[in-house]
């Protein structure tokens, strides 16, 4: 394709040649992405449409496959564009994704309800037994066939143009939610003076006077509804006066009246979701949402959900027993209320483990720790990764060449480690590139992007061990992308259900606790010795502690999101009468409230990405522990035979196979949740 003389100056129409297959960063400018876009969305409509058009007979070949290598610029130039959005932002790259956000989606929507096109899908489909397909190829055909009917392109005219409409006015209700939450916490604080802090420590009193600078009142302390400035305040502050207050403006965020209340926002798209399932023939959302995971039915999620219910309220009735005992021995005459539950708690651990963060952070040095995922994964699956030196976004990205115990070229690894003010928070996998066989051996580029406090120059970086678990957690992510091994770009690494993906990560997480790797690598950054035994002991006693409440903060949200969207298109939903119901039908605790709720519960509202899958974060778990139990029945957390199954069923198989026939391969069985159980101390509980 030529281009015109006014482009050729875009480096982002080009490909890409520097080192490992990377883009030219140095020579990219925010300017040049919406003209590239633009180009972009032009180029792949073209081919879009000319595959519709096509005179021929449909075939695998003339359709699915010229879907499977269509849209590459486009491909490029966003892989390019979301991981500087994300890892590297500036007002100008924000003011890119204002603008192209909706053309993004539109064009989604216009290809999964291009009529023609969707004709020649389903008549391969219909036709796929005679097809003469492999057996990826049957799941890529089947995998084209399920997205495009999932979206509507098996509607008739009218239902789809109300289709399109629901979609579009549930991405502005869904913006609109976020705001309003964003909205409520900017507008509060509470500012406190030096006599009001008793109980906080240093770091805590630093971020507060920070807070208070950075809202105009400086030399005073503020606490905002940040859940990291919020909840250390809960656990720390001995004035139950203030954390009574700064709790009730925590769980009242989208549901204070006025522009931003969420309330009607929610009765609106739970409405809208429930005709958009009923338009596809299916009962309510959640129906339609869990069709296509590897839980299938709201049932099989709610059986789950139940099991670890009624042991985790038997476990937090006696948390809460213990942290009574504690306000009586202190002289205290009043019952724990949510607002003291986490300040109790955190005295109890203090008291019992005495465990202390300061204690545990020299032995977890970032640099070790990056090394200890690196020889895990070499262990696992004979992978090993070195420093290269090649230009990349920002001097704090580094790359590593990802080789096999073969010495072949598996990727490129980037890790992007520290916070910085133009990188979002979280931590996150992303790609530049993915892995593919269709147009010639595609070799992924990986990068993990983190929020770890950056070291004066000179020191060291320390790692909390919940930092640590993230660096595992993403790596697990990461090893997704770099293993797949798949021909067709639609099944390569992570694009698998919701409900399956943090199982990579959630499993990797483990290998940081096997004895012989903190051996190894947490290592003290003066002395260079490794925990004492009695350390470590404390260190893993702790995992267990207060789960009963962290499980029924958490799974009581995930039994009111499966309510709410099994709701008819019908119902007349008043938010708090029905959020106070539902949780009275599970008899939830009275002194715990649900981790989010539904007035600002963003995973559900705000781009719906967890709309009747809160459950999935639980649903992985139950994966992650029953599949390292396969590794600790052998008696070796790097077995072998295990390791090389694991490999081929799940972190190099992308979404070749049906979730759980995948792992029924790794496991020879299907998961039980004993071993989910085990890990947060319930299986004790009841019989
Ligand atoms: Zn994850």
């Amino acid at each position: 394709m030529t281009h015109p003389q006014s482009l050729l100056a875009n480096p982002l129409l080009t490909e890409w040649t520097g080192a490992f297959g990377l883009p030219p960063f140095e020579s990219i400018k925010p300017e040049h992405f919406r003209p590239a876009f633009d180009r972009a969305l032009a180029e792949h409509r073209a081919e879009i449409d000319a595959i519709a058009a096509d005179k021929a007979a449909p075939s695998f070949d003339n359709t699915i496959v010229a879907l499977e290598k269509s849209g590459q610029l486009l491909n490029r130039t966003s892989n390019m564009f979301f991981v500087l959005a994300g890892a590297h932002t500036s007002d100008e790259i924000e003011a890119v994704e204002r603008d192209i956000s909706p053309l993004l989606a539109r064009h989604s929507n216009a290809l999964h309800l291009n009529r023609a096109l969707y004709a020649r899908i389903a008549d391969l489909h219909c036709r796929r037994e005679r097809l003469g397909l492999d057996v990826e190829q049957k799941r890529v055909l089947d995998r084209y066939h399920i997205r495009f009917v999932r979206a509507g392109a098996a509607l008739d005219k009218p239902a789809q143009h109300r289709f399109a409409a629901i979609n579009e006015k549930l991405a502005s209700l869904g913006t609109q939610f976020g705001q309003n939450v964003l909205a409520d916490e900017k507008s509060y604080t509470l500012v406190l003076e030096e006599g009001d802090l008793a109980g906080l420590p240093d770091f805590a009193r630093a971020a507060a006077r920070a807070a208070a600078e950075e809202r105009g009142h400086p030399g005073k302390y503020a606490i905002t509804l940040a859940r990291s400035s919020c909840e250390s305040f809960l656990q720390f502050s001995s004035r139950r006066d203030l954390r009574e207050k700064i709790f009730h403006a925590w769980i009242t965020r989208g549901e204070n009246g006025g522009a931003t209340d969420n309330r009607a926002l929610i009765a609106e798209m739970v409405r809208l979701r429930a005709e958009r399932a009923r338009l596809l023939g299916f009962a309510n959302y959640a129906d339609y949402r869990l069709d296509d995971q590897m839980a299938k039915t709201p049932q099989a999620a709610r059986a789950l959900l139940d099991e670890v219910w009624r042991r985790a309220c038997a476990k937090a009735d006696a948390e809460r027993d213990t942290l009574q005992a504690t306000i009586a021995q202190e002289g205290g005459n009043f019952a724990l209320e949510a607002w003291d539950w986490r300040y109790y708690a955190e005295k109890l651990r203090k008291a019992k483990f005495d465990l202390d963060e300061a204690e545990i952070k020299p032995y977890f040095q970032l640099d070790k720790m990056i090394e200890a995922t690196f020889e895990t994964a070499r262990r696992l699956f004979g992978l090993t990764f070195t420093p290269v030196n090649v230009p990349l976004y920002h001097p704090d990205a580094h790359g590593y060449e990802v080789k096999d115990a073969n010495g072949r070229h598996v990727g490129l690894f980037i890790g992007d480690y520290f916070a910085r003010a133009s990188k979002h928070s979280g931590a996150w996998m992303t790609s530049l590139r993915d892995q593919e066989k269709l147009t010639g051996d595609v070799r992924p580029i990986i990068l993990n992007v983190c929020n770890f406090n950056k070291p004066a120059a000179g020191e060291s970086a320390l790692l909390s061990f919940d930092d640590a678990r993230t660096l595992f957690h993403e790596f697990g992510h990461a090893l997704h992308g770099l293993l797949s091994n798949v021909t067709y770009p639609l099944l390569a690494g992570a694009a698998v259900s919701s409900d399956f993906v943090e199982l990579p990560s959630q499993l990797y997480e483990h290998w940081l606790e096997v004895p012989e790797i903190l051996q190894k690598y947490a290592r003290h950054t003066v002395t260079g010795e490794p925990m004492s035994q009695m350390l470590l002991d404390r260190l893993l006693a702790t995992r267990t502690f207060n789960q009963g409440f962290a499980t029924v903060e958490y799974t009581a949200c995930a039994l009111v999101d499966l309510d709410l969207h099994a709701l008819p298109e019908t119902a007349r939903l008043q938010v708090n009468t029905f959020e106070r119901e539902a949780l009275e039908r599970i008899k939830m605790p009275s002194a715990i409230v649900m981790r989010h709720r539904l007035p600002h519960f963003q995973h559900l509202f705000s781009g719906g990405g967890y709309a009747a899958s809160y459950y999935a974060y639980m649903w992985s778990e139950v994966l992650d522990a029953d599949a390292f139990q396969a590794f600790e029945e052998t008696g070796d957390t790097f077995d072998a035979k295990t390791a090389r199954r694991l490999r081929d069923y799940i972190y190099s198989a992308g979404n070749l196979r049906d979730p759980a026939e995948a792992y029924q391969a790794f496991r020879g069985r299907l998961p039980t949740v004993d071993a989910l159980l085990k890990k947060r101390g319930l299986d004790a509980v009841l019989a």
